[in-house]
């Protein structure tokens, strides 16, 4: 996970050894430069999800714990309650299975995470991206290590959203993930041909409705094994079209990480 943090690891090593010349003044300066240039390269420096200070770790030691004692539904990213049997399917997976393999996310969104994400995607906090990618890193590299992946894509936007924001937040995480794991980082498989009103207010019914034919994926994808990235899970309406649209083009199979989801309704 700290191959994402060099910036971090290197502002830690400055502060203990990089003050030896003896002058007040001069370390106060140094100091100050090199807290500056931390928060440029490296702004996050606290918990992720509960605000605590972590110098160097996406999250503190407890929410790492948490992280790794979540339970997902087996087919899809929502988290479901520890005392479940581990074939238990949460209810929209048992009414239909979805058309990717797996999908799975980091954390509930709620907590400190919730608003991060919220920054990461709307008030152009991008900074964010490399622990959020961190996160996805640990994920793919406990779930999905094993899987020959031909292709990373991101979840995309419409143009015009894209025009008004100025980034996908996807697109930042999956672009991070491709480089660190050395798999293709194939944005342009998956368009977004339909703008649609925000989704936020709707529940996963409607958002299917809503969201039927918004997403055309390229004949390139065909034969492939596509790992599909998202920030957020919440009702699995957008993974299963973007998936369904990958798989109508024929590819071998999509698997799914995301930094954030809800829990299962009971
Ligand atoms: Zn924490
Ligand atoms: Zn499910």
């Amino acid at each position: 996970m700290a191959r994402f943090f060099g910036c971090g690891i290197i502002y830690l090593s400055m502060n203990r050894n990089g003050n030896g010349n003896g002058k007040g003044g001069k370390r106060m300066r140094l100091a100050q430069w090199q807290k500056a240039a931390a928060s440029i390269f490296f702004p996050q420096r606290f918990c992720l999800n509960c605000g605590k200070l972590s110098l160097d770790q996406p999250l503190c030691p407890d929410c790492s714990g948490l992280m790794n004692a979540l339970h997902h539904c087996p087919y899809c990213a929502s988290f479901i309650a520890a005392t479940e049997t581990a074939h238990y399917l949460c209810p929209d997976c048992r009414r239909k299975a979805p058309s990717f393999i797996k999908a799975v996310a980091a954390l509930p969104y709620e907590n400190d995470l919730r608003e991060v994400l919220i920054a990461f995607k709307y008030q152009q906090k991008t900074g964010y991206r490399r622990p959020l990618a961190a996160l996805l890193l640990d994920l793919y590299e406990r779930y999905y290590a094993d899987i020959p992946f031909d292709a990373i894509v991101p979840v995309p936007l419409h143009s015009e959203r894209l025009g008004e924001r100025g980034y996908n937040q996807a697109e930042l995480l999956s672009r991070l993930l491709a480089e660190e794991t050395g798999i293709a980082h194939r944005p342009e498989y998956l368009m977004r041909s339909n703008d649609t009103p925000p989704l936020a207010e709707l529940g996963r019914k409607e958002r299917m409705k809503v969201l039927r034919g918004a997403f055309k994926a390229q004949p390139e994808s065909a034969g492939l094994r596509i790992l599909l990235v998202d920030d957020i899970y919440t009702t699995g309406a957008t993974a299963e079209r973007c998936s369904h649209a990958l798989c109508s083009q024929k590819a071998v199979s999509v698997h799914y990480l995301a930094v954030a989801a809800g829990w299962a309704l009971p």
